[in-house]
């Protein structure tokens, strides 16, 4: 069964709005609207790949994971973990569209799109490896020798993928099952005691990373990210204020609680915590009665007095 389930990338939307933000002149517009489309990809594939387990049966109990971090030896992000008393398995899932080649010496993978296009892209073997590596001892420590496998999944059969070694377990999206209920049960590794307790610790490990603000992860200056407040329904910059509600000059959007999202939108992109006066110039708000009013409706962390006020997400938020 899932125990976790598929969830999309948590900072997908402020990674949106970060590009949505950025003035024409930066030159890493181009960069962050791949890194979105790539996110993107990803979590599209990992979503059909944990569709594909959801009705999934075999005779014996077993755990499903969607997107583990955990903390071994280093951090490690597990797209898809699969827990059962006789073995474990890690899923690499990819989606990248066009002819695939995985080539060694050194480990690369090489992608040719139909215009003849061509892209290369870390190999996901060598991190699979280490994934490998990192979980079978930390079941080694909690002292049992569980097999642990790997396999990198191409959940679209669009692709045609090569391998210039059988070193790794490459499966389309219908391969995965046959080839978990091959997997040889020989030995019980784990009790159902010590199966429940191992779900116990892996959902209670799981620490999600938090790549906020965004300017410090891409390195883009502050002056580089637009002020104003987004239109949720056009994606345009520019809402106005007006006495109860936001208006939006290019599409005639109203939105009485747009600046909410502006205010978790600076949060996440440019710092952490923010200022009364750095909230209006971001807004663009003059009036220190009409702000008081919007932020006290927000239930954010507050530390100091009056104008000295500085804001933070609470931790629910963030
Ligand atoms: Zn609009």
């Amino acid at each position: 069964m899932i125990v976790k389930p598929y969830s999309e990338t948590h900072y997908l939307e402020a990674l949106n709005n970060l590009i949505r933000r950025l003035v024409l002149s930066n030159p890493k517009k181009e960069e962050l609207e791949n890194e979105y489309k790539r996110i993107k990809a990803g979590d599209i594939g990992e979503k059909v790949v944990m569709e594909s387990l959801e009705q999934f049966q075999l005779p014996y109990d077993f755990f499903i994971f969607h997107n583990l971090s955990l903390l071994l030896e280093s951090k490690i992000q597990i797209d898809v973990l699969f827990l059962t008393p006789y073995y474990v398995v890690i899923f690499e899932v990819k989606n990248i569209k066009g002819d695939i080649e995985l080539r060694h010496n050194p480990r690369q993978l090489v992608r040719t799109l139909s215009n003849g296009q061509v892209h290369v892209f870390n190999s996901p073997e060598p991190q699979l490896e280490e994934y490998v590596h990192q979980l079978k001892r930390f079941f080694l420590n909690k002292g049992t020798n569980i097999p642990v496998y790997g396999a990198v999944i191409f959940p679209f059969t669009s692709s045609f993928i090569k391998q210039t070694s059988n070193k790794t377990t490459i499966l389309l999206k219908n391969e995965i099952k046959p080839f978990l209920r091959n997997i040889p049960i020989k030995t019980s590794f784990l009790t159902n005691k010590g199966l429940e307790h191992m779900k116990g610790y892996f959902l209670d490990s799981h620490t999600e990373f938090s790549p906020y603000p965004l300017i410090d992860r891409y390195n883009i200056p502050r002056e580089d990210i637009l002020n104003g407040v987004l239109c949720k329904k056009c994606g345009e910059l520019g809402m106005k204020k007006f006495s109860h509600y936001w208006f939006c000059p290019s599409c005639h959007f109203k939105n009485v609680t747009a600046h909410e999202e502006a205010i978790y939108d600076y949060f996440k992109i440019i710092n952490h915590t923010i200022t009364n006066t750095k909230c209006r110039e971001f807004l663009g708000i003059s009036n220190p009665n009409q702000f008081y009013r919007m932020i006290k409706k927000m239930n954010l962390n507050s530390v100091g007095k009056n104008r000295h006020t500085i804001y933070s997400l609470p931790e629910h938020r963030k």
